[in-house]
């Protein structure tokens, strides 16, 4: 598995480039912005983009899409309860204080066991609202990985105070789907550091019961 991390924009949203070391297939997490430096990379690996997936509709983790779907073709994929939050791009850009990227139109909604795939690698989509309404996290079993966007972070978790957030729900998705994951898993939070889940499920101040 061709893995990288690129943290992008303002907000350094964790973009993932996942890619099949033999097809040279890959799909694209989250292109929040510097979409010329993602393409860089997918060159340097000599990648082609099956697919572009989003775990959920806030602006650092969307707002390069549609300029990536432009450049390579590749499908857009959501889950649909996020749609609404997706037609407010324009409303977070001025909550942020940045340029809307305009209208992000959505290919195709994935949601709970769909998977995502590149060449032979396939990605679980498991459904964990809270942070947002269609919030999702990308689980590779075979390499043990996790795509958890703003759900779970290195010793914190997603902030439920924005529209369509939930306290209640992101607890129940923290605990019954993300840390019923084995603990070797290694976790590729939305913003900073990786952690793994076993770390988490120690450590973590919110996750204690
Ligand atoms: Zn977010």
């Amino acid at each position: 598995m061709i893995h990288e991390i690129l943290p992008v924009g303002p907000l350094q949203c964790n973009c993932s480039i996942v890619g099949d070391e033999t097809t040279r297939e890959a799909m694209v997490i989250d292109p929040g912005d510097e979409i010329n430096e993602i393409q860089a990379l997918l060159r340097k690996h000599n990648l082609r983009v099956k697919q572009i997936v989003i775990t959920h509709a806030h602006i650092d983790h969307v707002g390069g899409a549609m300029k990536l779907r432009a450049a390579t073709g590749a499908p857009i994929l959501l889950n649909q309860n996020d749609y609404a939050l997706l037609k407010m791009l324009d409303v977070q850009a001025a909550w942020l204080g940045m340029k809307s990227p305009g209208r992000v139109e959505i290919d195709q909604n994935i949601g709970q066991a769909d998977v995502v795939k590149a060449g032979s690698l396939q990605g679980q989509v498991i459904h964990t609202p809270g942070h947002t309404e269609g919030s999702i996290c990308i689980y590779f079993p075979l390499e043990k990985k996790l795509i958890a966007g703003d759900t779970l972070f290195a010793g914190s978790i997603g902030r439920t105070d924005l529209p369509g957030g939930s306290l209640e729900k992101i607890m129940e998705s923290l605990h019954n789907q993300v840390l019923a994951l084995p603990e070797e898993t290694v976790v590729i939070p939305g913003h900073g550091p990786t952690t793994t889940i076993g770390e988490e499920r120690e450590t973590n101040p919110y996750l204690q019961k």
